[in-house]
C-alpha cells in the first residue's frame, strides 16, 4: 500500500519530478529499460563493495526492544582475533569480470569503453585504499528509519568511522562531473545522515560524495538538524501526496527519458476510430475561442464609445431600436493603511484590521472608543473606486451585463 511505502531518496525524488512516473514505477512496478551508466554504475558499486566487505568493523547500533547495544572493543575482544587478508589487486579485477553485465548499452563500443573505465577506475581505486586506510563500519547496508512520522529507507554505500570516533557517510560516484558544491547540497546525503543516526549510536560528523573518476572524496560536515527542515517539509509534502494518491503527470524536459511516454495522458496518441471525429472538435472549439476572443474585445470598445457618450451628454440611458442600454455603477473602497500602521500596532488596534478589507476599516472608523483623531487619521486613507457597465433592457423586460 503507497501510504505505508518508506520513501527513498530516488523515490522521493521521482515524485518531485513526476507523480504519475512514481505511480508507474513503486505502484504498477512496470519495469524501465537498462541503461548502461545505471548498470554500469551498479556494477562498480557491487566489486566495491566485495573489496571492502572484508575490512567492516562493525559499529555500536541504537538498542531496539529485543536488542542490546554492543560496542567496537565488545566487537573487536571477542569477534575478531586479527582482520581477514585483503582482495589482491588481481582478484578485484578478476571480480569486475565476473560482476560485469551487458545490460542496456546502445553498442558495443559504448560497452567496451565503460568497461576499460571501470577497469581503470577500480585499479586506481585498489592502490588509492594504501594512502586512505578507510574503516567502514558498513558496506551497501539498508537501513530504515521513521524521520518524525515519514518511513524513509536507503541502501548506503559506505559508513566509516572517524579519526574522532564518529560516523562518516560516503556516498560513490561514477558520474563524470562532481563538485563540493554538490556535497553541500546534496538532498540524498542528509537523507542518509538521517538514516544513519536513527540507527547508530554514534553521531555522524561527515558527509562524502567519493567521485571514483577523479579518486576525490568531497567531504562535508554533517548537516545541523535546523538544516533539515526544509527536506523535511519537502518529503512530508510527497508522502502526502502519495497518501492521498495523487499521480497526475508533470509534464517536462525529463519526458524524454520517460519509459512510459505511450502510456501517459500527456503522450498518449488517440487511436484511430476516435481521431477524426475529435480532430473536428477541436477545430470547433478553437474557432469559436477565436470568435470569443474577437467579440469580447469589439463589445469592450463599443462600451467604452457608449460610455463617453454618456459622460458628455450626462445621461445613463441610451435607447436602441431592439434594446435600451443602461449604465450602472459599482464602487468600493479601498484603504491605504500602510503609513498608519506602526501608529495602529502601538495603539493596538492593529488586531482588529488582520486584511485591512473596507468593512473592517469602516467598524473601526465608528466606533467611539477609538481616539477621534486616530478614526479620522484612518478614514482620510480611504478612496473610492467607481466601475461603469451597461446592461441591456429589453421589450421582455431580460438583460444582460455589456461591461
Ligand atoms: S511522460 Fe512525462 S508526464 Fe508522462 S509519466 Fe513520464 S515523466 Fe510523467
Amino acid at each position: 500500500m503507497a501510504v505505508a511505502a518508506p520513501l527513498s531518496y530516488s523515490s522521493y525524488r521521482t515524485y518531485l519530478e513526476c507523480p504519475l512516473r512514481w505511480k508507474y514505477l513503486y505502484i504498477d512496478r512496470l519495469p524501465e529499460a537498462p541503461r548502461g551508466y545505471f548498470t554500469f554504475g551498479r556494477v562498480v558499486h557491487s566489486v566495491l563493495e566485495e573489496l571492502l566487505r572484508p575490512l567492516v568493523v562493525p559499529a555500536a547500533r541504537k538498542a531496539g526492544e529485543s536488542e542490546t547495544q554492543r560496542t567496537l572493543d565488545d566487537w573487536q575482544g571477542k569477534e575478531r582475533a586479527a582482520p581477514p587478508p585483503p582482495m589482491s589487486r588481481a582478484d578485484l579485477l578478476a571480480a569486475y569480470d565476473r560482476a560485469w553485465l551487458s545490460d542496456g548499452y546502445g553498442s558495443a563500443e559504448e560497452e567496451a569503453r565503460y568497461r576499460s573505465l571501470g577497469r581503470d577506475l577500480l585499479g586506481k581505486y585498489y592502490d588509492q585504499l594504501e594512502v586512505e586506510h578507510p574503516r567502514p563500519v558498513s558496506v551497501e547496508e539498508h537501513l530504515e528509519a521513521r524521520w518524525d512520522g515519514i518511513p524513509i529507507h536507503g541502501y548506503i554505500d559506505r559508513i566509516d568511522r572517524t579519526p574522532d570516533g564518529g560516523l562518516e557517510v560516503v556516498d560513490y560516484k561514477t558520474s563524470r562531473e562532481l563538485s563540493a558544491d554538490d556535497a553541500l547540497e546534496s538532498e540524498q546525503l542528509s537523507i542518509y545522515q538521517v538514516l544513519v543516526e536513527s540507527n547508530y549510536a554514534e553521531p555522524v560528523e561527515s558527509l562524502t560524495l567519493y567521485h571514483l573518476r577523479s579518486l576525490t572524496p568531497l567531504r562535508v560536515p554533517a548537516r545541523p538538524r535546523d538544516a533539515l527542515v526544509t527536506l523535511y517539509d519537502k518529503m512530508g509534502t510527497v508522502a502526502d501526496g502519495i497518501r492521498a494518491q495523487a499521480y497526475e503527470p508533470t509534464p517536462g524536459r525529463h519526458c524524454s527519458r520517460c519509459d512510459f511516454r505511450s502510456m501517459c495522458p500527456e503522450f498518449r496518441t488517440v487511436p484511430t476510430s476516435d481521431a477524426v471525429r475529435l480532430r473536428e472538435l477541436v477545430d470547433r472549439f478553437d474557432q469559436l475561442r477565436n470568435t470569443q476572443e474577437r467579440v469580447d474585445s469589439e463589445l469592450r470598445e463599443v462600451a467604452e464609445q457608449l460610455h463617453h457618450a454618456a459622460e458628455e451628454l450626462g445621461v445613463h440611458r441610451l435607447a436602441g431600436t431592439s434594446a435600451t442600454a443602461v449604465r450602472r455603477r459599482e464602487e468600493a473602497w479601498q484603504y491605504a493603511l500602510e503609513s498608519l500602521r506602526p501608529t495602529l500596532e502601538a495603539s493596538g488596534l492593529a488586531g482588529r484590521l488582520p486584511t485591512g478589507r473596507p468593512e473592517e476599516v469602516r467598524r473601526l472608523v465608528r466606533d467611539p472608543s477609538v481616539d477621534p483623531e486616530l478614526r479620522r487619521r484612518v478614514a482620510e486613507t480611504g478612496a473610492r473606486r467607481v466601475k461603469w457597465y451597461w446592461e441591456l433592457e429589453d421589450g421582455a423586460g431580460g438583460s444582460g451585463r455589456a461591461r
